[in-house]
Protein backbone atom coordinates (compact mmCIF):
# COMPACT_ATOMS: atom_id res chain seq x y z
CA UNK A 1 0.00 0.00 0.00
CA UNK A 2 1.44 3.18 -1.62
CA UNK A 3 1.51 6.47 1.09
CA UNK A 4 -1.20 7.80 -1.59
CA UNK A 5 -3.44 4.97 0.11
CA UNK A 6 -3.50 7.14 3.23
CA UNK A 7 -4.20 10.46 1.45
CA UNK A 8 -7.09 8.75 -0.85
CA UNK A 9 -8.62 7.60 2.00
CA UNK A 10 -8.34 10.93 4.23
CA UNK A 11 -9.71 12.63 1.19
CA UNK A 12 -12.64 10.00 1.58
CA UNK A 13 -13.06 10.61 5.15
CA UNK A 14 -13.22 14.27 5.06
CA UNK A 15 -15.74 13.96 2.36
CA UNK A 16 -17.70 11.34 3.46
CA UNK A 17 -17.57 10.39 7.68
CA UNK A 18 -16.36 13.97 8.59
CA UNK A 19 -19.37 15.56 7.21
CA UNK A 20 -21.68 12.82 7.98
CA UNK A 21 -20.79 13.33 11.27
CA UNK A 22 -19.88 16.94 11.94
CA UNK A 23 -22.76 16.92 14.51
CA UNK A 24 -20.21 14.67 16.91
CA UNK A 25 -17.05 16.25 15.78
CA UNK A 26 -18.38 19.28 16.98
CA UNK A 27 -19.71 17.96 20.43
CA UNK A 28 -16.36 16.50 20.53
CA UNK A 29 -14.35 19.14 20.23
CA UNK A 30 -16.25 21.75 22.36
CA UNK A 31 -17.20 19.40 25.19
CA UNK A 32 -14.01 17.19 24.80
CA UNK A 33 -13.93 13.49 25.10
CA UNK A 34 -15.73 11.34 27.57
CA UNK A 35 -15.17 7.85 27.25
CA UNK A 36 -16.51 5.07 29.24
CA UNK A 37 -13.88 1.91 28.03
CA UNK A 38 -10.35 1.66 27.89
CA UNK A 39 -8.85 -0.70 25.62
CA UNK A 40 -5.55 -1.94 25.30
CA UNK A 41 -4.71 -3.79 22.62
CA UNK A 42 -2.31 -5.44 20.23
CA UNK A 43 -0.04 -2.78 17.96
CA UNK A 44 -0.57 -5.53 14.97
CA UNK A 45 -1.97 -3.87 11.86
CA UNK A 46 -4.66 -6.19 12.27
CA UNK A 47 -6.89 -6.29 14.82
CA UNK A 48 -7.57 -2.52 14.89
CA UNK A 49 -10.27 -2.30 18.20
CA UNK A 50 -12.36 0.19 16.69
CA UNK A 51 -12.96 -1.23 13.36
CA UNK A 52 -13.36 -4.68 15.38
CA UNK A 53 -16.21 -2.81 18.04
CA UNK A 54 -17.45 -0.68 15.03
CA UNK A 55 -17.02 2.27 17.14
CA UNK A 56 -17.14 5.86 16.54
CA UNK A 57 -14.80 9.08 17.74
CA UNK A 58 -15.26 9.49 21.13
CA UNK A 59 -16.31 5.87 22.41
CA UNK A 60 -13.04 4.24 23.24
CA UNK A 61 -10.01 5.19 24.87
CA UNK A 62 -7.17 3.14 23.09
CA UNK A 63 -3.93 1.95 23.87
CA UNK A 64 -1.84 -0.41 21.76
CA UNK A 65 1.56 -1.59 22.24
CA UNK A 66 3.40 -5.22 21.27
CA UNK A 67 1.50 -7.47 22.60
CA UNK A 68 -1.60 -5.91 24.46
CA UNK A 69 0.60 -6.17 27.50
CA UNK A 70 0.28 -4.22 31.17
CA UNK A 71 3.61 -3.62 32.54
CA UNK A 72 3.73 -4.01 36.38
CA UNK A 73 3.08 -0.75 38.42
CA UNK A 74 5.99 0.72 39.37
CA UNK A 75 6.20 2.02 43.13
CA UNK A 76 7.30 4.72 43.70
CA UNK A 77 6.79 6.21 40.09
CA UNK A 78 10.72 6.24 38.82
CA UNK A 79 11.87 8.58 35.96
CA UNK A 80 11.68 6.12 33.28
CA UNK A 81 9.24 6.40 29.99
CA UNK A 82 5.84 4.66 30.95
CA UNK A 83 3.82 4.87 27.51
CA UNK A 84 1.48 2.45 28.46
CA UNK A 85 1.06 2.75 32.07
CA UNK A 86 0.49 7.00 31.40
CA UNK A 87 -2.46 6.22 28.82
CA UNK A 88 -3.89 3.67 31.63
CA UNK A 89 -3.33 6.52 34.20
CA UNK A 90 -4.91 9.02 31.93
CA UNK A 91 -8.22 7.00 31.02
CA UNK A 92 -8.61 5.36 34.42
CA UNK A 93 -7.53 8.86 37.17
CA UNK A 94 -8.44 11.37 34.52
CA UNK A 95 -11.35 10.04 31.86
CA UNK A 96 -12.96 7.86 34.84
CA UNK A 97 -13.29 5.29 32.32
CA UNK A 98 -15.73 2.13 33.68
CA UNK A 99 -14.42 -0.62 31.89
CA UNK A 100 -10.80 -1.83 30.93
CA UNK A 101 -10.38 -4.36 28.42
CA UNK A 102 -7.40 -6.09 27.25
CA UNK A 103 -7.92 -7.37 23.82
CA UNK A 104 -4.90 -10.31 23.03
CA UNK A 105 -5.62 -11.89 19.93
CA UNK A 106 -4.57 -14.78 17.96
CA UNK A 107 -1.57 -14.99 15.55
CA UNK A 108 0.23 -12.38 17.67
CA UNK A 109 3.79 -11.94 16.59
CA UNK A 110 5.28 -10.63 20.04
CA UNK A 111 3.38 -13.46 21.47
CA UNK A 112 5.21 -15.97 19.20
CA UNK A 113 8.94 -14.32 19.55
CA UNK A 114 7.83 -14.65 23.34
CA UNK A 115 7.42 -18.29 22.82
CA UNK A 116 10.42 -18.86 20.47
CA UNK A 117 12.58 -17.30 22.60
CA UNK A 118 16.53 -17.54 21.65
CA UNK A 119 14.97 -18.93 18.58
CA UNK A 120 13.16 -15.78 17.70
CA UNK A 121 14.15 -14.58 15.09
CA UNK A 122 13.75 -10.86 16.80
CA UNK A 123 15.43 -12.15 19.95
CA UNK A 124 18.09 -9.70 18.88
CA UNK A 125 16.02 -6.85 18.80
CA UNK A 126 17.27 -3.53 20.86
CA UNK A 127 13.59 -3.68 23.00
CA UNK A 128 11.22 -6.50 21.61
CA UNK A 129 12.21 -9.23 24.06
CA UNK A 130 12.44 -6.69 27.17
CA UNK A 131 8.87 -5.69 26.72
CA UNK A 132 7.47 -9.05 25.72
CA UNK A 133 9.02 -10.56 29.13
CA UNK A 134 6.57 -8.81 30.83
CA UNK A 135 4.75 -12.55 30.65
CA UNK A 136 8.20 -14.23 30.67
CA UNK A 137 7.03 -16.21 33.95
CA UNK A 138 3.85 -16.70 32.03
CA UNK A 139 5.33 -18.17 29.25
CA UNK A 140 7.80 -19.93 31.15
CA UNK A 141 4.81 -21.83 32.88
CA UNK A 142 3.15 -22.58 29.85
CA UNK A 143 5.91 -24.39 28.20
CA UNK A 144 6.55 -26.47 31.40
CA UNK A 145 3.48 -27.36 31.43
CA UNK A 146 1.78 -28.34 28.20
CA UNK A 147 5.61 -29.95 27.23
CA UNK A 148 4.43 -32.28 24.35
CA UNK A 149 2.17 -29.87 22.86
CA UNK A 150 2.29 -28.53 19.91
CA UNK A 151 3.64 -25.06 19.46
CA UNK A 152 0.18 -23.82 17.88
CA UNK A 153 -1.23 -24.98 21.51
CA UNK A 154 1.37 -23.20 23.80
CA UNK A 155 1.08 -20.06 21.83
CA UNK A 156 -2.18 -19.90 21.87
CA UNK A 157 -2.11 -20.72 25.87
CA UNK A 158 0.50 -17.83 26.36
CA UNK A 159 -1.32 -15.30 24.34
CA UNK A 160 -4.46 -15.95 26.62
CA UNK A 161 -2.74 -16.24 29.72
CA UNK A 162 -0.58 -12.83 28.71
CA UNK A 163 -3.82 -10.95 28.67
CA UNK A 164 -4.65 -12.48 32.15
CA UNK A 165 -1.05 -11.55 33.54
CA UNK A 166 -1.83 -8.05 32.02
CA UNK A 167 -4.94 -7.94 34.16
CA UNK A 168 -3.80 -8.85 36.93
CA UNK A 169 -0.74 -5.93 36.85
CA UNK A 170 -3.50 -3.57 35.73
CA UNK A 171 -4.75 -4.70 39.58
CA UNK A 172 -1.39 -3.68 40.86
CA UNK A 173 -1.97 0.01 40.17
CA UNK A 174 -3.66 1.43 43.48
CA UNK A 175 -5.92 3.72 41.86
CA UNK A 176 -7.27 0.82 39.69
CA UNK A 177 -7.60 -1.21 42.58
CA UNK A 178 -9.58 0.63 44.62
CA UNK A 179 -12.10 1.45 41.43
CA UNK A 180 -12.60 -2.27 40.88
CA UNK A 181 -13.44 -2.71 44.79
CA UNK A 182 -15.47 -0.06 45.25
CA UNK A 183 -16.91 -1.00 42.27
CA UNK A 184 -17.12 1.53 39.59
CA UNK A 185 -14.13 0.11 37.27
CA UNK A 186 -14.60 -3.12 35.98
CA UNK A 187 -11.65 -5.01 33.72
CA UNK A 188 -12.37 -7.58 30.74
CA UNK A 189 -10.02 -10.35 29.22
CA UNK A 190 -10.77 -11.10 25.82
CA UNK A 191 -8.92 -12.56 22.62
CA UNK A 192 -9.78 -11.98 19.37
CA UNK A 193 -9.38 -14.92 16.47
CA UNK A 194 -9.02 -13.68 13.43
CA UNK A 195 -9.07 -16.61 11.09
CA UNK A 196 -12.25 -17.53 12.21
CA UNK A 197 -13.96 -13.95 13.05
CA UNK A 198 -15.03 -14.80 16.67
CA UNK A 199 -14.37 -12.47 19.86
CA UNK A 200 -13.29 -14.37 23.03
CA UNK A 201 -14.32 -13.56 26.83
CA UNK A 202 -12.45 -14.96 29.72
CA UNK A 203 -15.17 -16.54 32.29
CA UNK A 204 -13.70 -16.98 35.48
CA UNK A 205 -16.43 -19.68 36.53
CA UNK A 206 -14.92 -21.79 33.64
CA UNK A 207 -11.42 -20.47 33.53
CA UNK A 208 -11.38 -20.99 30.24
CA UNK A 209 -12.03 -17.60 27.18
CA UNK A 210 -15.52 -18.80 25.88
CA UNK A 211 -16.99 -17.22 22.17
CA UNK A 212 -19.04 -13.97 22.86
CA UNK A 213 -22.17 -15.40 20.88
CA UNK A 214 -24.08 -12.26 22.30
CA UNK A 215 -23.71 -8.89 23.67
CA UNK A 216 -24.09 -9.39 27.39
CA UNK A 217 -20.38 -9.90 28.87
CA UNK A 218 -19.38 -10.26 32.36
CA UNK A 219 -16.21 -8.54 33.62
CA UNK A 220 -13.46 -10.80 34.36
CA UNK A 221 -13.20 -9.16 37.56
CA UNK A 222 -16.31 -7.67 39.64
CA UNK A 223 -16.36 -6.59 42.97
CA UNK A 224 -15.35 -8.55 45.49
CA UNK A 225 -14.05 -11.82 43.21
CA UNK A 226 -10.77 -12.75 44.40
CA UNK A 227 -7.43 -11.78 42.03
CA UNK A 228 -6.56 -15.87 42.33
CA UNK A 229 -9.69 -16.40 40.26
CA UNK A 230 -7.94 -14.86 37.51
CA UNK A 231 -4.05 -15.70 37.89
CA UNK A 232 -2.32 -16.61 34.70
CA UNK A 233 -0.93 -19.52 36.50
CA UNK A 234 -4.47 -21.36 37.14
CA UNK A 235 -5.43 -20.84 33.85
CA UNK A 236 -2.39 -22.63 31.99
CA UNK A 237 -3.22 -25.17 34.92
CA UNK A 238 -6.74 -25.56 33.66
CA UNK A 239 -5.58 -25.68 30.07
CA UNK A 240 -2.85 -28.87 30.66
CA UNK A 241 -5.55 -30.57 32.17
CA UNK A 242 -7.71 -30.56 29.56
CA UNK A 243 -7.33 -32.92 26.07
CA UNK A 244 -5.10 -31.14 23.33
CA UNK A 245 -7.08 -28.64 21.45
CA UNK A 246 -4.81 -28.72 18.58
ZN1 LIG B 1 -0.19 -9.02 18.53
Amino acid sequence: MALERLLTGFRDFRTGYYREHLDLFEKLATEGQSPKILIIGCADARVDPGILTQTQPGDIFTVRNVAAMVPPAQYPPDTRHHGTSSAIEFAVRGLNVEHVVVLGHALCGGIGALVDGRDSIYASYDYLSTWTAIAQEVRDLAVAKLKGRSREEITRAVEQAAVLNSVSNLMGFRWIEEKVKAGTLALHAWWFNMTEGQLYAFNPATVTFEAVQGVSVEPAIVKGRALSDIAPEHFISAVAAREPAF
